[in-house]
């Protein structure tokens, strides 16, 4: 399905809508997520700590989210974190430069370029503002991050622009009381704000936002030394280093020198197992190298993990090789001690950066997983079962003769322990589409047989073969039916 159609499915099935809908002032860039959204969000952050965090033996932090200039100051963000806007002399109106550009005459120029190199391209270019045909003033930076007063002074403090300066500001500490040996991976999953110019496409460029990013500290001299590369050595990836991407195992992508070392190839096949298991279709994906004026200022290498949807190639992850930017900035800053004991010499930790987005993840997850059933006619997402918003329906066939109660017992037992959804209203068929486009993996239907001999209905979502099974097996095949994998 194309991305109109997802936004038609997410509003009406719960999965997401624009925040502060009934007033007219609700700001671009804002979403909600439903009841079916959360479900998911959480489902897929259960695999991600399971394929992750847990499989790598991590460690993961809930750090706040707002924090004091002194950390921005030292990460570079009050001076880096800007994108080149222009304003309209005429009608006033503001556009984020590179997009302009982009979209008006076709031209690619990174965001991370000189501010001259915009303002000779729309010179030379003669392009004018897309609203009244007005002209540019000189293209400027404009800081992304939101600033916020504290206490009755209005102290000035900051909306994290990503969630892992908490992790970098936390590293002594953490380091410490956990008796952290390296490599070690740190992870955090939580919101981050943005003031982005030109917020668009629901989930796909938010002015808040979930990430779940993982920062690795290693020994710079120990990146081809790892012995639990051998677990992924034979996955295969897709990387792209000039114009195509090149489909190869993880051991060919270090042989070849495609990637720089063990340490990055191991995480892009942890990466590709764990999307390969949301459902993802991953011969649409590539870790694409950027270029120098891609990447950002804080990386030394830089990878996007992208996935090709109907609005074209998404960033899911940017892999960043951050190098000892981050603690030696914050180490100068602070005057703290940020070198640790490693083999009974002492380093600087080095950090490759895993940083997902996970409102767009979950967008192609849903749009890699949904279909129009023509022959059916119904819309089904086929998620797979363990990210499911709704493992279950649990229907009453009619409401009389009983069996309305026979079948509100099947859902008090079922309950707690599934995500199970109750509906006795309206036609059965009707019933089982809606569970369809909720992605419910198994329908349950009570019926007159059911008095009799206490057995159900169950209709598996994709195949919509339906068998018979007692109640007492019910928990079981249900539980089995929905397991991680
Ligand atoms: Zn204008």
């Amino acid at each position: 399905m194309n991305y109109e159609e997802i936004m038609k499915l997410a509003l009406e099935r719960g999965f997401y809508f624009p925040s502060c809908e009934i007033y007219a002032d609700a700001q671009a860039g804002f979403w909600e997520y439903g009841p079916s959204g959360v479900n998911l969000k959480n489902k897929f952050l259960e695999l991600w700590r399971r394929e992750l965090v847990r499989r790598d033996i991590m460690l993961e932090i809930d750090g706040s989210q707002i924090m004091s200039p002194s950390v921005f100051e030292a990460s570079g963000h009050l001076t880096s974190f800007a994108d080149p806007i222009i304003k309209c002399k005429n009608c006033k109106s503001t556009f984020r430069a590179d997009r302009l550009i982009a979209e008006t005459i076709n031209v690619e120029i990174p965001e991370s370029a000189e501010l001259e190199d915009f303002d000779k391209t729309i010179s030379e270019k003669n392009v004018k503002c897309p609203k009244c045909k007005g002209e540019f003033e000189k293209t400027r930076k404009f800081n992304m991050m939101f600033k916020v007063g504290i206490g009755p002074d209005g102290e000035t403090a900051y909306l994290r622009p990503e969630t892992c300066q908490s992790i970098f500001v936390d590293f002594p500490r953490l380091f410490k009381t956990m008796r952290g040996k390296l490599p070690l991976g740190i992870a955090q999953v939580g919101k981050s704000f943005r003031n982005e110019i030109a917020p668009r496409q629901s989930l796909l460029r938010l002015r808040e936002f979930y990430q779940a990013e993982i920062e690795v500290f290693c020994n710079p001299k120990k990146l081809n030394d790892m012995e639990k590369f051998t677990e992924i050595q034979d996955t295969k990836i897709r990387v792209q280093t000039d114009s195509e991407p090149q489909i190869m195992t993880c051991k060919e992508a270090v042989e070849t020198g495609e990637l720089p070392n063990k340490l990055v190839a191991y995480y892009f096949g942890l990466l590709t197992e764990f999307y390969e298991k949301t459902g993802i279709d991953i011969t649409k994906s590539r870790f694409r190298k950027l270029g120098d004026k891609e990447k950002a200022f804080y990386a030394e290498i830089a990878f996007d993990f992208e996935v090709e949807t109907s609005v074209g190639w998404l960033e899911l992850v940017a892999c960043n090789y951050r190098s000892d930017y981050d603690l030696s900035s914050h180490a100068k800053k602070s005057k703290e001690k940020f070198e640790v004991i490693d083999d009974g010499q002492k380093v600087l930790p080095h950090v490759f950066e895993i940083s997902m987005g996970i409102d767009r993840s979950l967008y192609t997850i849903l749009e890699h997983s949904s279909r129009i059933d023509k022959e059916n006619d119904r819309t089904v997402l086929s998620i797979k079962p363990y990210l499911a918003p709704v493992h279950v329906g649990i229907l009453s066939l009619v409401k009389k003769d009983g069996l309305k109660e026979k079948t509100d017992e099947v859902f008090m037992n079922i309950k707690t322990k599934c995500d199970a959804f109750l509906d006795h209203a309206g036609a059965i068929g009707r019933r089982y589409r809606r569970l369809d486009e909720v992605g419910a993996p198994l329908a349950v239907t009570i019926d007159h047989q059911t008095l009799e001999d206490n057995t159900v209905t169950v209709r598996e979502r994709d195949s919509m073969s339906q068998d018979r099974i007692k109640i007492s097996d019910l928990e079981s095949f249900l539980l089995k039916h929905i397991a991680f994998p």
